[in-house]
């Protein structure tokens, strides 16, 4: 309809249909330069002991600053990164800054500590990515040990290939991570065989709590992990009680808004005890 009054249809279709493809293009155009105008930097969101509250890790997480655009949410320009494959070197930027910062913060005398990263399945499937992981960590001169990479479970689509993947991934020393679990496919059968070392429970389940009736459902995931071996982490804890739920069922790792948002290197390094308090000898 909208083509058949004229050469340029495009122009006929609905306004909304028009400002969301442009600003898709001008997302586009724009990320193109993000990394080199050093417009992208990371933000860190402590992971928690639920007991003791005390910060055992982090989650980097990709915030993007344009100066025309201001803030644009990963949720936004993620999907258009992975789209036009520009998620390749913007995920290779994220693991190569994430443990440039982990190694300044261990060479500051803060106890190592496992940072997590986000790896898009586009990433994961490259036949380089075993090989870029392995620059990150040489290049940082960080131990293997304190990197984790947070998967979905749509790298489940191909499971004998993604298994390899894993394993490699794991021999290296480097940790992963199935984020957003519960939320994808994967069946109990994948799971039990998964090389994996974390699941991290989706928010939505953590938001259930509210509800007494889902219980049984966290409950049941961290069963399931922990009879697998795995470290169980909940997303997206905001209020108080969900820890009790959560600590009841004897899930021992935590992240959300209740303990702090991902925050800024500087900011996240107050959260963090230095290892050796120098005493001063008077
Ligand atoms: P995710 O990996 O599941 O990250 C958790 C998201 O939940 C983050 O949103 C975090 O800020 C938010 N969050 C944490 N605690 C709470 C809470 O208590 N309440 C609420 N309402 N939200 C909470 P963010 O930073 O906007 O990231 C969204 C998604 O974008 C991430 O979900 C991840 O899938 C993707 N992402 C972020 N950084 C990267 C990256 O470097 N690479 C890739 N491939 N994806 C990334
Ligand atoms: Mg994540
Ligand atoms: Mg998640
Ligand atoms: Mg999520």
């Amino acid at each position: 309809l909208a083509k058949a009054n004229g050469k340029n249809g495009f122009r006929f279709y609905s306004s909304d249909l028009n400002a969301t493809l442009e600003r898709k293009m001008t997302i586009e155009n724009e990320l193109k330069k993000a990394i080199e105008k050093e417009e992208l930097f990371l933000v860190y969101q402590p992971k928690v002991d639920l007991q003791s509250r005390e910060v055992i890790g982090a989650e980097a997480l990709l915030r993007w600053r344009h100066p025309k655009l201001g803030f644009v949410s990963p949720g936004e320009f993620i999907p258009v990164a992975e789209e036009t494959g520009q998620i390749i070197r913007i995920g290779e930027w994220v693991m190569r800054e994430a443990s440039r910062q982990n190694k300044a913060w261990q060479e500051k005398g803060f106890a190592p500590m496992c940072i997590s990263i986000n790896v898009s399945v586009l990433q994961f499937q490259r036949e380089d990515f075993l090989e870029t992981v392995d620059r990150a960590l040489t290049d940082a001169k960080l131990d293997p040990g304190s990197l984790e990479l947070e998967i979905t479970e749509s790298v489940m689509q191909n499971v004998w290939e993604s298994t390899q993947i894993l394993k490699r991934i794991r021999k290296m020393g480097v940790r992963v991570s199935l984020d957003d679990f519960g939320t994808g496919y994967s069946s109990l059968h994948v799971l039990q065989n998964l090389p994996i070392d974390t699941l991290k429970i989706d928010k939505s389940f953590i938001d259930a709590l509210t509800d007494i009736n889902q219980h049984a459902m966290v409950k049941t995931i961290v069963e399931l992990g922990l009879n697998l071996n795995l470290d169980i982490v909940a997303e997206g804890i905001e209020e108080e009680y969900q820890v009790q739920v959560l600590t009841s069922h004897k899930c021992r790792i935590g992240q959300g808004y209740l303990f702090s948002r991902p925050v800024a290197p500087e900011e996240f390094e107050q959260l963090l005890v230095p290892v050796q308090e120098t005493v001063q000898v008077t």
